[in-house]
């Protein structure tokens, strides 16, 4: 669904991504983990859009995106295929980012309606399922201020799941949350992996990259020091630096 090939990017003179090839077939759980710094929040902003690069390709279901300039600086050219693309790889943030003016329920209507356009009456009846999908149906008339770090991280994957995506793209979900708070997040992530959805993720949390991953990456300073599968990555690390990181985290 997702392939990055030889991404770069820089802001002004600092280059933080490097050349970076990731794959995420449709089904995948790709995790990204690495140092703060290390350039996991770039390359998710970089896959759905919201920054630009300078050099390498990005195709979504195979489709390249179009790019106008070359060079220092590289916009999308096309705004269709920029806005296709990012209703298609939805965002969940570290800090939820909940409008806090609207109910939960508004907050997960809100996108399908103005975005997509779809009938108010279906959308209603959608969030309603994808409230209850993550545990938090009877939080529908409350105000994100009222709820738990938890459940306002359930809320914005339910408010996620509802632009119907075909694959969903986590920062941090789970940094912000208190560790009993975590682990009913975790859950819907494992959830959703089991579904068979396609994901990446960017986490501290070693424990759940493990869990639910099909592949590992290990970024450090812009490039990938090492990937693989879980077992192999986190059981037998190749990287004198993955070890030094795993050892500092676990
Ligand atoms: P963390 O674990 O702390 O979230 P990260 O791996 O997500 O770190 P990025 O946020 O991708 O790291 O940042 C990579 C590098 O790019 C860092 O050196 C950061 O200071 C720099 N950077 C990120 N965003 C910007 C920006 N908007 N302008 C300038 N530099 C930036
Ligand atoms: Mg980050």
């Amino acid at each position: 669904v997702i392939e990055i090939r030889n991404l770069h990017k820089a802001y002004g003179a600092l280059e933080v991504i490097k050349g970076v090839d990731i794959t995420a077939h449709k089904g995948d759980v790709v995790s990204l983990i690495g140092s703060s710094g290390s350039g996991k929040s770039t390359i998710l902003r970089c896959a759905n859009l919201l920054e630009d690069s300078q050099q390498g390709d990005i195709l979504f279901k195979g489709e390249p995106v179009k790019w106008k300039g070359e060079g220092l600086l590289r916009h999308p050219a096309d705004a269709k295929q920029v806005l296709r693309i990012r209703t298609n790889l939805s965002m969940v943030f570290q800090q939820f980012n909940l409008w806090a003016h609207m109910t939960i329920l508004e907050n997960v209507m809100e996108a399908p309606i103005t975005v997509l356009g779809r009938d108010r009456a279906e959308v209603e009846k959608a969030a309603h399922a994808y409230l209850d999908k993550v545990g938090i149906a009877d939080k529908h008339d409350a105000y994100p201020a009222q709820l738990s770090g938890g459940q306002q991280q359930r809320a914005a994957i339910a408010r996620a799941l509802a632009m119907e995506p075909e694959a969903l793209l986590f920062d941090e979900p789970t940094s912000a949350l208190d560790p009993e708070l975590e682990q009913e997040v975790v859950r819907v992530i494992k959830d959703l992996a089991s579904e068979g959805r396609t994901m990446m993720i960017v986490t501290h949390d070693m424990k759940m990259a493990a869990d639910v991953s099909d592949q590992v990456i290990f970024l450090h300073q812009g490039l990938i020091e090492e990937q693989g599968a879980p077992d192999a990555l986190f059981g037998v690390p190749k990287s004198e630096r993955l070890r030094q990181f795993l050892s500092s985290t676990m």
